[in-house]
């Protein structure tokens, strides 16, 4: 069970959940937020550009999030294995890794659904102070997920690769329901 799309709200645990999981099943934890974060502090070319979207809580277009998803899954620690974290996002980044992992002759084995009450990711995300995090740019962020990312939950169930954890108990108790969802594939 080593392709695995983690899906939720800003502030819903994925990036946590992520971590543990790589280490325990030994797969790279990939997270395009971060990939561009680091972008953004390089002042790369890419990095100017999303830095005005995502300073406004928007998503990055999607052209400039495949092309770093086609250059990272073609490395050779993502053969075997991966998490993916805070990708796809939006409908057309879903249907386009779709095209590429047949392309690559892969498949994911879950998409797993972090849930949290909205009024629970907006007290966390207040909490963790990253400088995305304002709260006018955390509300709308919450909005683009609503509007843009969560029709990806009826995506993944139509293709019957969905699982629902509940993100609003303890990290440890996340992580434990994971690791037996992971396990049961
Ligand atoms: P994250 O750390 O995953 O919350 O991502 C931080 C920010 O990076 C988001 O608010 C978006 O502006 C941008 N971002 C990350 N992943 C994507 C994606 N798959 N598509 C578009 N924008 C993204």
């Amino acid at each position: 069970m080593g392709r695995l799309i983690f899906l939720g709200a800003p502030g819903a645990g994925k990036g946590t959940q992520a971590k543990t999981i790589s280490d325990c099943f030994n797969i790279p934890h990939i997270s395009t937020g971060d990939m561009l974060r680091f972008s953004v502090a390089q002042q790369t070319p890419l990095g100017v550009k999303a830095k005005a979207y995502m300073d406004k809580g928007e998503l990055v277009p999607d052209a400039l999030v495949i092309d770093l998803i086609r250059e990272r899954l073609g490395h050779p620690d993502a053969q075997s294995g991966w998490i993916l974290d805070g990708f796809p996002r939006t409908v057309v980044q879903a249907q386009f890794l779709d095209d590429l992992l047949l392309e690559i002759s892969q498949v994911y084995d879950l998409a797993i659904n972090f849930d949290v009450p909205d009024d629970v990711l907006v007290e966390r995300l207040l909490g963790r102070g990253r400088n995305d995090d304002t709260e006018d740019v955390i509300r709308r962020r919450l909005e683009v997920y609503h509007e843009q990312t969560s029709p990806l939950i009826d995506f993944y169930r139509a293709r019957q690769k969905l699982v629902n954890v509940d993100g609003n108990v303890s990290m440890e108790e996340v992580s434990i329901e994971l690791k037996q969802v992971i396990k049961k594939g």
